[in-house]
């Protein structure tokens, strides 16, 4: 008998790619095939980068199409990315699922999509195939996705998606407050870009209309005013291998885990554990003050300095700078970050407050030490430190610079203060019963895959509103 058979399509880039292999770890489990769909740059890095590949198994594959974009193309360029993308995927998509539906016994039954590739989920519909859409970040950013009629209503935004306003943005009475430039697709120096951006959002928007299932890599717990908001979304997170002691998936870098032995030689609750997600890029002389107030902290620990972090092709420390810190600190290019987080040895996690970043660090109960860098970042951090209290912010000096002074003296008063660390387990201990059976997100996950599995009926009962 034929088995459902689910595509599931990230947004190509890291902090979408990895929950998404996640969500394919959770239906594979449950005898649902799934072939995995990233674009051909990312699907190299993903499988080359993947230390377990051969342990797949038949129910999952992983193929590609490209992004339109030619190889020598500059994939940062997040606008041209996006543009592109919308432009050509969607054709490669529908020869895709043509290609299955004509070769392979189980043909396509359902298309789970990213949030930001919502032109998928209007492939799915034209071809008559159910659709799901997955939100791999905040539900606070996605209530600000399909608020954007709104926002262009109360003048906050252009019809191009670009603040015209500083005004405070609330959502609803209970939702923290938003700052216009830290909208999701907001936050990008150049107008070009958060245009191209806001064509993503209105396309995440409109595919949400077409299908009953949203489903969000959060839980009630964390974000209970936001869900209020709009009760068609549904946690089903945070999904992370670590909750199921598996190996985390889908990585473009290839990971270092001698890091791990060097924990084990740690004192139990005694590592700063630093890194900044996929994406950030650091200036020189913030670098070097991040690495001498690391010194300055006078504790272990253990930072990922990811290749491209700086924009110099390789990362400056300074002068003598490896030598005096070797006997405590380890410096790594890329790290198994959920392990790590879930390692005894670590004390807190100094984090760029990526949604995947925060979700791994409060999943094991970690106090923060928040620096981010740009868009939801902040709202974010806002969650860290004013809403969870499980965490404090760093303050800029007068050119813009977080001094070695205030992150000895931030990582002091963080480490000094037992509250930080007794709110993060609280924390810990709702998101744990969420995840488990029994739980709000394990229960949604279930019913989730049960509506896969469920054999096929019309799927004109998929509505087109919400
Ligand atoms: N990550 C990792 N090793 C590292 C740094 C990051 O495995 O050394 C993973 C991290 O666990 C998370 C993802 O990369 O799952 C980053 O996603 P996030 O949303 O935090 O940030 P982004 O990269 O999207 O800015």
């Amino acid at each position: 008998m034929a088995s459902p058979h689910v595509l599931v399509i990230p947004y190509p880039a890291q902090g979408h790619v990895i929950p998404a292999m996640e969500l394919t770890q959770r239906l594979v489990k449950q005898e649902v095939k799934v072939t995995f769909i990233n674009t051909e740059v990312n699907h190299k890095l993903v499988t080359s980068n993947w230390l377990e590949k051969d342990s797949i198994g038949d129910l999952m594959q992983m193929v590609s199409i490209p992004d339109g974009l030619e190889p020598w193309e500059d994939r940062s360029d997040i606008g041209n990315l996006t543009l592109s993308i919308m432009r050509t995927m969607s054709g490669k998509l529908e020869e895709l699922i043509e290609k299955i539906n004509k070769e392979d016994s189980n043909k396509v039954t359902c298309v789970i999509a990213d949030v930001c590739m919502g032109w998928a989920v209007r492939v799915a519909k034209n071809m008559g195939i159910r659709r799901a859409v997955f939100c791999p970040a905040s539900v606070t950013t996605l209530a600000s996705i399909l608020s954007f009629h709104k926002l262009i209503d109360d003048g906050i935004i252009n019809k191009s998606g670009v603040p015209i306003t500083d005004q405070i943005i609330q959502l609803s009475e209970t939702m923290p407050p938003i700052k216009p430039e830290n909208l999701g697709w907001a936050g990008f120096p150049d107008v070009a870009t958060v245009e191209a951006t806001f064509q993503m959002v209105i396309e995440g928007e409109e595919a949400s209309k077409m299908t009953e299932w949203i489903i969000c890599n959060s839980a009630t717990e964390l974000e209970s005013a936001a869900f209020n908001l709009y009760p068609k979304l549904l946690p089903i997170g945070p999904l992370l291998a670590s909750n199921r002691l598996a190996n985390q998936t889908g990585h473009f870098w290839k990971e270092d885990s001698t890091c791990l032995a060097w924990l084990d030689q740690q004192p139990p609750s005694s590592v700063i554990y630093i890194a900044f997600g996929s994406f950030t890029i650091f200036n020189q002389t913030q670098f070097q003050e991040l690495a001498l107030g690391l010194e300055l902290s006078n504790r272990p620990f253990l930072w990922v300095v990811r290749p491209g972090m700086t924009k110099e092709t390789t990362a400056a420390y300074p002068d003598g700078f490896i030598e005096r810190v070797s006997s405590r600190g380890r410096i790594v290019s890329w790290a198994p970050q959920q392990k790590v987080l879930a390692h005894p040895s670590v004390a807190c996690f100094t984090s760029h407050c990526g949604w995947n970043s925060t979700l791994e660090g409060v999943t094991n109960g970690l106090p923060f030490l928040c620096w981010p860098y740009f868009a939801d970042q902040f709202h974010n951090e806002t969650y860290i430190c004013d809403i969870w209290k499980t965490g404090l912010g760093f303050n800029k000096n007068d050119a813009g610079i977080i001094t070695r002074e205030e992150i000895k003296s931030k990582i002091e008063h963080l480490l000094s203060e037992k509250t930080f660390r007794d709110k993060a387990l609280d924390i810990k201990d709702k998101i744990t019963y969420s995840i488990n059976k029994g739980g709000c997100s394990h229960r949604n996950l279930n019913n989730f895959i049960e509506w896969i599995k469920e054999k096929e009926t019309d799927v004109t009962d998929q509505p087109d509103s919400m």
